[in-house]
């Protein structure tokens, strides 16, 4: 068996396709969408990753605004850029991009974004939302990403073992949420670096999320014949002197996974889309 590629780039084009239209009647009636990205520092994957949004802003038609705080900037005035942000009537959707240089508390800062702004759903009130069954708000952008991937696959989720592997605040644990919603049905099973036996968990999954920043950590042959497989790993690896994305499954699980995700083209586009989702929920929240 070879499996089907569940590419995110093109089903990102297809949710970015429909959104464009609820632009241009907001952009008609109102005014465009308004997201705010801030930078702290230099790190360049930040600016890769930054770039990427705003070229997706612009496909979209909404209007993007970046901050670049120096380096020495200090914790205060990142707190009084996020406090004149939430004030500001023509901001829709703020995002502080990460990592925040190290003397930084990333999880405060996220805290002191309003909810209804914070398009990252970062945000306890988001968070925690999930928790009351409700999906409806502003959901973290690579587990939503994930849902509609496995949506688009047209396979029942229901009473299936999932896997998520990686419990962090932002992919794993939001994802394993999701999957237990009522409605999608998964049985859902955590693992993380204290889990025993990440090989039989693999074997008998028949969705499988891996989230954990370590390249081939899910060796081939534990992917269970006809698994979902949701490779979330970005991994800079050197291979013949290039550097090399690849994800944490290793290569050749397609030979048993059903369906499978490419890295790259996979969960990293579905994320970009989904805060450009989330901007555009943001926005119709405070327009209608
Ligand atoms: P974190 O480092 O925050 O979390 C990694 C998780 O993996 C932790 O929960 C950790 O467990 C777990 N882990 C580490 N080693 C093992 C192991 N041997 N077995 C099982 N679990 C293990 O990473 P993120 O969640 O932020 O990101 C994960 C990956 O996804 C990264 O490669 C990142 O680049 C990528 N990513 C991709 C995105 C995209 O758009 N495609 C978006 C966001 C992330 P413990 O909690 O015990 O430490």
């Amino acid at each position: 068996m070879s499996a089907s590629i569940i590419d995110g780039k093109q089903l990102g084009a297809e949710i970015e396709e429909g959104l464009k239209s609820s632009v241009s009647k907001m952009t008609a009636s109102s005014r465009a969408p308004h997201l705010v990205v801030v930078i702290v520092g230099k790190d360049p994957a930040s600016f890769v990753y930054v770039r990427n949004k705003e070229k997706a802003c612009k496909r979209i038609g909404i209007r993007s605004t970046r901050y670049d705080l120096p380096e020495d900037s200090n914790h205060d005035d990142l707190i009084s850029l996020v406090r004149k942000l939430n004030d500001d009537p023509e901001v829709d959707g703020i995002l502080i991009q990460s990592p925040l240089p190290s003397d930084f508390d990333e999880i405060g800062i996220t805290e002191m974004i309003r909810p209804d702004k914070d398009v990252d759903g970062f945000h306890p009130v988001n968070l925690g939302r999930i928790v009351t069954g409700r999906t409806d708000g502003m959901l973290p952008c690579t587990p939503s990403g994930i849902m509609k991937m496995l949506e688009w696959t047209g396979e029942s989720l229901k009473g299936k073992k999932a896997l998520v592997i990686g419990r962090s605040r932002i992919v794993g644990m939001p994802a394993a949420l999701l999957l237990a919603q009522r409605g999608i049905d998964a049985t859902v099973t955590i693992s993380h670096s204290k889990s025993e036996d990440l090989e039989s968990l693999c074997r008998s999954s028949d969705i499988l999320i891996a989230a954990v920043g370590k390249p081939d950590m899910v060796r081939k042959e534990w992917v269970k014949e006809g698994a979902i497989v949701i490779d979330v790993g970005i991994n800079r690896v050197e291979v013949g002197g290039r550097i090399r994305l690849v994800g944490d499954v290793e290569e050749g699980a397609s030979e048993y996974a059903k369906w499978i995700t490419p890295v790259p083209g996979g969960v990293g586009p579905m994320t970009i889309s989904m805060l450009m989702m989330n901007t555009v929920r943001a926005a119709e929240a405070r327009m209608y």
